[in-house]
């Protein structure tokens, strides 16, 4: 983990992928990153391998192997490691360094977003976050972070004369999750550090998990857009078949200008760039401002009266419907799938 001689070719990086099996299941972070980290492993034509803090992850630790995921170190945390972000940070720093790695890649969630500045400090190493993209450039990487919205790529360069820590964003990594062409043979082995670690001054005290009604669209699992189509009446049912639906509020830019949501509802090329599993637009057109900012969405299903419009041949399925007729008969439908307490 020191420096490398500028005469020599450097030696192939080796890429640890940080995981978080807490839950006991791989979520879509953890396929996302999964999948980059193999992507990141070609690219600098190196190994690549999983750490995870040892745990609740015995049946999540079946769901590697579709990943191509070669190996898995699990490090024994001991107790009182696991509400503490520094130890944490500190155990991932000596395991990432007895195991050689040269870049450390982490999904920018919450977990992903705190360790990484401990991780390079303690590894001394270069730190680069949310990024969504790299290219391999000679020795190194060039690596690509958003600013200003989706407009404008910001490159930076990483020469592997350190280590690298690299956080990707998580928008990219929903975008990303692709089983690899081949399982793997998954060997799991376990670490544990040789001296207790201090835990530090911070202590996570509860995991609250987000709420789809105020969480940031662009962190959205499942989304409910409506367009112009919807008058005052219908935008008012839209609310209540996002509360029913558990799902987060989105908005074109001319519902917004009505003043019907927030700023920060508004999906598309002002707006934000938003890449749930599931969106569903109603009465939206599709043009290319809003739809440049769904791109990114796993499915997409739509409503509008319009058969020609746009945001048709841009969805996965597409309804021709007046939104006055479809919204109550929804509301109807998803109350009566929930007994109506959703
Ligand atoms: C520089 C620039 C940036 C922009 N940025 C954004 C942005 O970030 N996000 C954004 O969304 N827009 C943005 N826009 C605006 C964008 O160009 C479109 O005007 C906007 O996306 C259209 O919104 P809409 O689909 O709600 O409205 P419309 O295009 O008017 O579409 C309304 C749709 O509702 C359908 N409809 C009507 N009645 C019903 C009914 N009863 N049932 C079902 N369907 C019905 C119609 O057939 C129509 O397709 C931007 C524009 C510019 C110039």
């Amino acid at each position: 983990m020191t420096g490398s001689n500028a005469q020599q070719k450097s030696p192939p990086a080796e890429v640890l992928v940080f995981i978080d099996l807490s839950s006991g299941e791989l979520d879509d972070a953890g396929k996302g990153i999964l999948s980059e980290a193999s992507r990141l492993a070609k690219t600098l034509d190196s190994a690549w391998s999983a750490v995870a803090f040892a745990g609740a992850e015995s049946d999540a630790l079946q769901e590697l192997a579709p990943y191509g995921t070669p190996g898995v170190t699990l490090i024994e945390a001991g107790p009182g490691a696991a509400d503490s972000i520094e130890a944490q940070g500190q155990l991932l720093a000596l395991a990432a360094d007895e195991l050689g790695a040269k870049v450390v890649l982490l999904p920018h969630n919450d977990l992903g977003g705190s360790l990484a500045p401990l991780l390079a400090s303690k590894l001394q190493a270069a730190l680069f976050t949310e990024a969504i993209g790299y290219d391999g450039e000679d020795d190194g990487l060039k690596i690509m972070r958003q600013v200003l919205g989706a407009q404008v790529a910001e490159s930076k360069l990483w020469d592997q004369s350190v280590s690298l820590v690299l956080t990707m964003n998580p928008r990219v990594l929903s975008a990303v999750v692709l089983p690899s062409m081949q399982r793997s043979e998954l060997k799991t082995n376990t670490w544990s550090p040789s001296a207790a670690v201090a835990s530090g001054p911070s202590r996570v005290v509860e995991r609250i998990p987000p709420d789809p009604q105020t969480v940031d669209v662009t962190e959205a699992e499942v989304m409910v857009s409506v367009g112009l189509g919807c008058n005052e009446q219908g935008f008012e049912q839209v609310k209540e078949l996002t509360r029913l639906l558990n799902a987060s509020l989105g908005v074109t830019r001319p519902v917004y200008d009505l003043g019907y949501a927030e700023f920060e509802r508004m999906v598309g090329q002002t707006g934000k760039t938003v890449a749930p599993r599931f969106y569903l637009a109603l009465g939206i057109s599709g043009s290319m401002h809003h739809l440049g900012g769904i791109k990114d969405s796993k499915k997409v299903v739509s409503v509008n009266i319009d058969s020609k419009v746009p945001i048709f041949p841009n969805s996965d399925e597409g309804f021709v419907a007046d939104l006055r007729d479809v919204l109550p008969l929804l509301i109807e439908r998803v109350k009566s799938a929930t007994g109506g307490t959703a």
